[in-house]
C-alpha cells in the first residue's frame, strides 16, 4: 500500500501554501493542499514545481573548514572555540548572524536566543529586512505591534483591490487567483499602482504608472480628497486613534490638491480622480502592498501613508477592508515573531529595559543584548570596517542580494571568520566561506512558518537530507553547548522549541502584545506532528481558535498603550538619488514570474527557466533608440556602484527613462551582470531596508 501524502507548506513565497507531497522510488510528487485555509488546493508553476527541486545533487553533503571536509565534531569545536575567543578579546558586538526568511521559525528561535541572550549582542539579521521592514515599521508606529490586521478572505469580500507596488499575479499568484476567482462572481474592482505596466497591472481596471518615489504624495492627496468628501469616519477617529490633529496640514497644503497630486506623481489628473472616486464609492476597499512600497528610502512613510488612509475612514479589522502588507518569503512572518530582525527582541517586544528584563528571565539568561543589532546593510559594512569579525550566515546569499554587492564581496573576503550554513555545494557566498556547513532543504527540514496572513502551518519531512545535512536549529544548539550554554539549550527536536516560543509569546502577557500562540505551549510531539494551520493569537484558554474570523482591531482597540491608532505627518520627499548627467535612467529591480531568489532551487527546473533564460535588462522602445540599444542585444548597465552585463528587451509597459533588472541571476550561474552589484546602498532611516527600485544609471550597448 503506498503510504498516505504527507501535508507540508510551499518553500517560495508569503502566500503559504499547503502542499500535499509524496517522495516514492527517489521521486518528490507535490499538489496542492485541498484542505489548506491559504490556497485549497491550488499552486502556482513554482509550486508545482517543488517536487523537482528536491534532489541530492549538487547538494553540500558534509561540513568543510578552509575547503577541506571536516567532521561535524570538529566544525563544531571550531566556531565555538572562535566565538568564544572574539567575544573575549574584542566584545559581543564583534559577532553577528545573518539569517533567511527561508529558514523555519524553530531556526529562528534559536539563533535568536543565542545571540540577544547568550552571545550578548543584538546583531540577528536577516534578509527579510531586504523584504518587508518597512512594513514592520510601518505597522509598528500605526498599530503599537507589528500586526496585519486583515485575512486573505478579505482579498474576496472586497469591493476595490488597491495594489500598490505589489505585482501579485506573478509574486503572490495564488492570492491573486484567489482575488480574481471572487472578482468575476462579485464584480470587485482592481486598481494598480505600479510604475511599471506589470502582468497585474494589465488584469486591472485602472493602472497608475505613477513616478517612482511619488506614493507619498498620492496617499497624502487621497486622505485629503476623502476628508473634502466627508468620507471621515469621526465616530471611528475619536474612539480609536490619536494624532488626527497632526494631518490637519494636509488638508490645506497646496501639493494635496488633486492637479498638483497628479503633476507630482506624474499621472493624468483624470486616473488619479478615479482612483480616489474608487476609494470614496467602495466602503469594502482593501490596500495590499509589497516591496514597491517597502522597498525604498521612504518605505516607512509610504506604509503610513496608506494606513492613514484606512484609519481615516475607518476600513480596518472588517471584512474586505484594511491595509495588507503581502509578505515576499515563506517564512518573513515567522522570523519577525521570535525577534530574526535586529531591532526587535523576542515574541514581538523589543528593546525597552522591562522587555529586556522580561526575556533575560525567561530564558534564564547571562547576558542579554539590551540594545538593537545592526539591520542588514549597515552590519555588513561593520564586516568591511573590521567591527564585527565573525559572521553566521544560513540560508541566504548576501553576496547576490545585498545592495552594493562588490563592497559586500569585499566585506566578506576580509572577515576574519564567514560560517556559511546552505543546502547547496557552491553558491556566490559560499565561495567566501572558511566554514560552511551542509543543511537541510525543503522536504528534509522539518518546523513551522508563518504566511502573510499571520497562520502558522508545519513544514514538513519528506525525506531524509543527503549525507551528513543537519537542520540549522540543531548546528545552532550545538554550538550554544560548546559555547557552555547546554543548559538553556536542551533541544532534541524542532517540537521543543516551538514549545518554549509559545510558551515566551504568553509569558507576562496580559493582552497588551497580540502575537501569542501559549494555547500551544504545552503541545505534545504527537500534536506538534499532527499540527493543523492556524491563525494567531490563540492565546491559552482560546483552545486553538482565533477570534473574530481572525481579523485584527475588529474592536476598534490597538496595540499601543492607550489602545489607539497613531496618524502620522509624512512629508513628501524625492528618493535620495535622482537621475543625472552621468546615469540618465533609474533602474527598478524585482522578480520573474518563475523563478525565486537566486535560483538554486527553481533554476535546477528546465520548465522554469524557459519563461525567462538569462539575465534581461527591460528598457522602453523610445530609450532603447535613444541610447542605440537594439532588441536581444547586449548592454553594459552602470551606476555609481557597480556595473554588469545583460540582454536588452524591449517593454513598452515602462515608463520613459526607467530600466526594469530581475534579481535572480547570480556571477556563480552566468559570467553576466548581478543585479546587487547595481543597486545603491541606501536605507529608510526607520526601517533599515534598502531602496531596491531607484537606482541612477546609464546603459550603454556592447
Ligand atoms: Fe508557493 Fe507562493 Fe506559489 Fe503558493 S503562490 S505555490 S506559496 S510560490
Amino acid at each position: 500500500m503506498r503510504p498516505a501524502p504527507i501535508r507540508t507548506t510551499c518553500a517560495y513565497c508569503g502566500v503559504g501554501c499547503g502542499v500535499l507531497a509524496s517522495a516514492r522510488d527517489g521521486r518528490v510528487r507535490v499538489k496542492g493542499d485541498p484542505v489548506h485555509p491559504a490556497n485549497f488546493g491550488k499552486l502556482c508553476g513554482k509550486g508545482q514545481a517543488l517536487g523537482e527541486t528536491v534532489s541530492a545533487k549538487d547538494r553540500l553533503s558534509y561540513p568543510l573548514i578552509k575547503g577541506e571536509r571536516a567532521s561535524w565534531e570538529r566544525a563544531l569545536d571550531h566556531i565555538a572555540g572562535r566565538f568564544l575567543h572574539i567575544r573575549e578579546t574584542h566584545g559581543p558586538d564583534a559577532i553577528a548572524f545573518y539569517l533567511s526568511g527561508q529558514l523555519l521559525t524553530e531556526d529562528y528561535y534559536a539563533a535568536n536566543k543565542l545571540m540577544k541572550g547568550f552571545i550578548g549582542s543584538g546583531n540577528v539579521d536577516t534578509n527579510s529586512r531586504l523584504c518587508m521592514s518597512s512594513a514592520v515599521a510601518g505597522h509598528r508606529r500605526a498599530f503599537g505591534e507589528d500586526v496585519v490586521p486583515g485575512v486573505y478572505e478579505d482579498f474576496e469580500e472586497t469591493d476595490l483591490l488597491v495594489l500598490a507596488g505589489a505585482n501579485a499575479a506573478w509574486c503572490h499568484p495564488v492570492l491573486f487567483q484567489r482575488f480574481e476567482a471572487a472578482r468575476e462572481k462579485r464584480g470587485s474592482r482592481l486598481i494598480v499602482i505600479d510604475p511599471r505596466k506589470t502582468a497585474t497591472a494589465q488584469a486591472a481596471d485602472l493602472h497608475l504608472p505613477l513616478k517612482p518615489g511619488s506614493d507619498v504624495a498620492l496617499f497624502n492627496g487621497l486622505f485629503r480628497f476623502l476628508c473634502e468628501e466627508g468620507a471621515a469616519d469621526e465616530s471611528f477617529i475619536a474612539r480609536s486613534t490619536a494624532d488626527f490633529e497632526k494631518l490637519l496640514p494636509l488638508l490645506g497644503a497646496r501639493e494635496t490638491e488633486l492637479a498638483h497630486v497628479a503633476a507630482r506623481c506624474g499621472l493624468e489628473e483624470n486616473l488619479v480622480r478615479q482612483f480616489f472616486t474608487s476609494v470614496l464609492e467602495n466602503e469594502r476597499w482593501v490596500t495590499g502592498f509589497s516591496q514597491g512600497i517597502n522597498q525604498s528610502s521612504r518605505g516607512t512613510d509610504k506604509v503610513n501613508a496608506i494606513i492613514n488612509c484606512h484609519l481615516l475612514t475607518g476600513r480596518i479589522g472588517r471584512p474586505g477592508m484594511g491595509p495588507f502588507s503581502i509578505t515576499g518569503q515563506p517564512n518573513a512572518m515567522g522570523g519577525r515573531e521570535v525577534g530574526g530582525l535586529a531591532n526587535q527582541l523576542a515574541a514581538h517586544l523589543s528593546f525597552e529595559p522591562e522587555a529586556v528584563e522580561k526575556v533575560g528571565r525567561f530564558w534564564n539568561a547571562p547576558s542579554m543584548a539590551e540594545r538593537g543589532g545592526l539591520k542588514a546593510v549597515d552590519l555588513f559594512e561593520a564586516v568591511h570596517e573590521g567591527k564585527v569579525k565573525a559572521l553566521w550566515i544560513m540560508a541566504t546569499n548576501p553576496a547576490v542580494s545585498l545592495p552594493d554587492a562588490e563592497r559586500v564581496r569585499a566585506a566578506l573576503e576580509k572577515c576574519e571568520l564567514v560560517i556559511v550554513s546552505d543546502c547547496m555545494a557552491s553558491s556566490d557566498t559560499l565561495s567566501y566561506a572558511d566554514v560552511a556547513l551542509p543543511a537541510e532543504g525543503w522536504g528534509e527540514k522539518d518546523g513551522t512558518v508563518t504566511n502573510s496572513e499571520r497562520r502558522i502551518s508545519r513544514q514538513r519531512r519528506l525525506q531524509a537530507a543527503p549525507g551528513e545535512a543537519r537542520p540549522d536549529w540543531w548546528a545552532l544548539t550545538q554550538v550554544a553547548r560548546r559555547m557552555g550554554f547546554g543548559a538553556a539549550f536542551p533541544y532534541e527536536s524542532p517540537a521543543d522549541i516551538f514549545r518554549e516560543h509559545a510558551a515566551l509569546s504568553g509569558f507576562e502577557n496580559k493582552g497588551e502584545r497580540l502575537f501569542d500562540i501559549s494555547a500551544y505551549a504545552d503541545i505534545s510531539d504527537a500534536g506538534y506532528d499532527a499540527m493543523t494551520p492556524f491563525l494567531w493569537p490563540v492565546r491559552k484558554g482560546d483552545k486553538g481558535k482565533a477570534a473574530a474570523g481572525g481579523r485584527l482591531f475588529a474592536d476598534g482597540k490597538f496595540a499601543h498603550e492607550d489602545g489607539r491608532a497613531r496618524f502620522l505627518f509624512l512629508e513628501d520627499a524625492p528618493p535620495v538619488h535622482g537621475a543625472n548627467d552621468d546615469f540618465p535612467l533609474l533602474l527598478n529591480t524585482g522578480r520573474l514570474r518563475d523563478q525565486w531568489h537566486s535560483m538554486t532551487r527553481t533554476g535546477a527546473v528546465p520548465r522554469l527557466m524557459s519563461h525567462v533564460k538569462e539575465p534581461m535588462l527591460y528598457c522602453h522602445p523610445e530609450d532603447m533608440a535613444a541610447f542605440g540599444l537594439s532588441p536581444k542585444g547586449l548592454a553594459e548597465a552602470a551606476t555609481r556602484w557597480g556595473r554588469g552585463l545583460f540582454r536588452v528587451a524591449a517593454d513598452g509597459g515602462l515608463r520613459r527613462g526607467e530600466i526594469f533588472i530581475p534579481i535572480h541571476w547570480t556571477r556563480h550561474m552566468s559570467a553576466a551582470g548581478t543585479v546587487g552589484a547595481l543597486v545603491n546602498p541606501v536605507t529608510d532611516p526607520h526601517s533599515g531596508q534598502p531602496e531596491f527600485k531607484h537606482t541612477p544609471m546609464r546603459v550603454t550597448p556592447v
